[in-house]
């Protein structure tokens, strides 16, 4: 691909990319809705924040701007490894899990290779690997939105090179369940990195499998990956973490990523939410309560909404998704409208402060009876 502009030639696969859906900045929310107050519910932030001991950790004489900070990030791995019971040689750390998506892309994708997701999906789980080259298979969800076991397995019974799901779902926010977990572990089958993207996983209830130990008890190659950006309100400093089942692939996803991607505020704050729990505990139970309140006002509505562990809701707009979305915007609320095919009617809401569901409701009441 020759760009007309410069004469360069493009990389094809990058330049045929299509763009992410990325949330709006406030300010251009402002602007458009003439609102002070915007509802600013299409990132799935955490609306209380994050815990004070991390400003506390940002504030203190440890944070060294001036400094590289450590490229190994031995201190968080060291944190991360004895949270969850694995080797720090394991652990992959991030610029977000973001970064991780895109790094075991480059580590195991090339031109011509196959990678397998569902539809709807996060972007970056089909973006990132046709970057590298590869094509994507992406399996619709069932009509009433769950993941269709055995259409995945169809999937990857081609021999995909990569297998990526999030669970909850993200845009969905359904869960795969330990049996069906365990379906997808069965047929990942060989050659095949099954990536299980836990994003919103302390946003679950009880009952909800622990991806690590399934994927390792069935010994599927596999990486687990989990972020500090949702739960534990991190989201503008960039840290997420890839869990991988052996050194191997923990050591060439390394290689596939830039060398001081965490920055030194983002390792200081990741080790202080760490260290807080009782911080993120108290923030989701608040955010899941939350998000009851407004499923069952949305509900009485005669609105259907999917099933959801998460802290956002993927509903049914009764119109079009992206005219919605600029009706909300003009009237000061930033959400998603779901553009994949098949998905134009949905919009994703996150579940913010009361203040902010309680705009949201009432600018999609009027929304409702236009
Ligand atoms: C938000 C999200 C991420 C990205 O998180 P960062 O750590 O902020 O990059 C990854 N996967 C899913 C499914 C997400 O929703």
């Amino acid at each position: 691909m020759t760009s007309p502009k410069s004469g360069l030639a493009f990389n094809p696969n990058v330049a045929a990319l299509p763009s992410y859906n990325a949330g709006l900045p406030v300010a251009v929310a402002r602007e458009i809705s003439g609102h002070d107050f915007i509802a600013r519910l299409a990132s799935n932030e955490n609306p209380f924040g994050c815990s004070p001991k991390v400003m506390a950790a940002l504030a203190s004489s440890a944070f060294e701007p001036w400094r590289y900070a450590d490229p190994a990030c031995r201190d968080l791995k060291a944190a991360l490894g004895k949270y969850l019971g694995v080797d720090p040689a394991e652990i992959v750390t991030g610029n977000g899990s973001e970064e991780m998506i895109a790094a075991i892309s480059r580590a195991f994708l090339t031109d011509g290779g196959l990678s397998v997701t569902v539809v709807p999906s996060f972007g970056l789980h089909e973006i990132e690997p046709l970057a590298a080259g590869a094509q994507v298979i992406k399996v619709p969800m069932t009509a009433d939105l769950t993941f269709d076991i055995p259409a995945i397995e169809d999937a990857l019974a081609q021999k995909p090179q990569v297998f990526f799901i999030s669970t909850p779902s993200n845009p969905v926010g359904v869960t795969l369940d330990l049996a069906a977990l365990e379906r997808l572990a069965a047929a990942n089958g060989n050659g095949c990195l099954f990536v299980l993207d836990e994003a919103y996983r302390e946003f679950t209830k009880p009952g909800f499998p622990d991806g690590l130990e399934v994927l390792r008890r069935l010994e599927v190659p596999h990486v687990i990956l989990r972020t500090f950006s949702k739960a534990y309100g991190l989201a503008g400093l960039r840290v997420g973490y890839a869990v991988c089942s052996d050194t191997e692939i923990a050591r060439v996803i390394n290689s596939a990523k830039t060398p001081f991607n965490v920055n030194a505020s983002a390792q200081l704050g990741a080790i202080a939410a760490l260290e807080d729990e009782a911080w993120m505990r108290d923030a989701v139970g608040r955010i899941n309560v939350e998000r009851e309140r407004v499923r069952a006002v949305l509900e009485g509505l005669g609105v259907w909404i999917a099933e959801s562990q998460t802290n956002f809701l993927f509903l049914d707009c009764q119109g079009d998704s992206s005219a919605c979305a600029q009706f909300m915007l003009k009237n000061g609320v930033i959400l998603k409208g779901w553009r994949e095919a098949g998905y134009e009617r949905f919009i994703r809401v996150t579940i913010g402060s009361t203040e902010e569901n309680e705009k949201f409701l009432d600018v999609f009441k009027k929304w409702l009876s236009r």
